[in-house]
């Protein structure tokens, strides 16, 4: 199993965080962390949830 990236900036915001994972849902539970607190969502709605399923790319 590879390891899975994501960058923040493919949501559209003007943020350079960026991760590496082993795993996809381990990518959704980091975005969570870093969207509440540099982010200042209360939660991840499920249209962004889809966005970051879907920009989650191989690493
Ligand atoms: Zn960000």
């Amino acid at each position: 199993m590879g390891e899975v990236a994501f960058e923040c900036r493919s949501l559209g915001l003007p943020c350079e965080w960026a991760l590496r994972a082993g795993s996809r849902a381990e990518i959704v539970e980091r975005v969570r962390e870093h969207a509440l607190c540099a982010h200042k969502m209360s939660e991840l709605a499920p249209d962004v949830l889809e966005r970051v399923e879907s920009a989650i790319h191989a690493a």
